[in-house]
């Protein structure tokens, strides 16, 4: 059993309990996982901002999860800006390193990321079967490769609109101090 959990909205302690608690919610979040396992499971209730959490355990791996991906974004995007070395670097190497501090094109592996080969990534930019967010990584970083060419089109505020806080992360470190090939 959990013994305590902050609120994802506020932060405050919520309360815990086995059992469905009763009353109206304005905001319900439902963590539970679809087959939902054979457990039981914890409700977090949040009087301070009137939320419901469905299922604390799976919404703190959720959260877990996610601070590792954001670690992991921060430290990918300060290694490519080492490669790249203000210039003096391997940019290929670097490009490389950027393109994966995004972990939707660690998964989805599309060309042209190693090596380093921006036109295929472009070509795959143009007709790929992928979100929209994750075609905005894509963009992003051919656009850091060349900004006059047909990628400085990136619309940074329509894609931090859509990124997950890890995405949105290997962008800031990359914006932090900004580096172009
Ligand atoms: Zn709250």
């Amino acid at each position: 059993m959990i013994r305590e959990a902050a609120c994802p909205r506020c932060g405050e302690p919520m309360v815990l309990s086995e059992n469905k608690p009763e009353g109206e919610f304005r905001f319900v979040e439902r963590h539970r996982e679809t087959p939902p396992v054979a457990r039981d499971i914890v409700y977090g209730r949040c009087d301070a901002c009137s939320l419901l959490v469905v299922d604390v355990a799976a919404m703190e791996r959720t959260q877990q999860q996610s601070r590792d991906d954001i670690l992991d974004a921060i430290d990918r995007a300060r290694r490519a800006r080492a490669i790249f070395d203000r210039g003096h670097g391997d940019s290929h190497a670097a490009m490389t390193e950027l393109a994966r501090a995004f972990h939707a094109l660690r998964r989805i592996e599309p060309p042209g990321i190693e090596p380093w080969a921006p036109d295929a990534l472009w070509g795959w930019l143009q007709q790929a079967a992928a979100s929209r967010h994750e075609l905005a990584c894509a963009h992003f970083v051919l656009s850091v490769w060349d900004s006059r060419g047909p990628a400085g089109t990136f619309d940074a505020m329509a894609a931090l609109a859509g990124w997950d806080r890890a995405h949105r992360a290997a962008f800031i470190e990359w914006a932090r101090e900004p580096w172009w090939p």
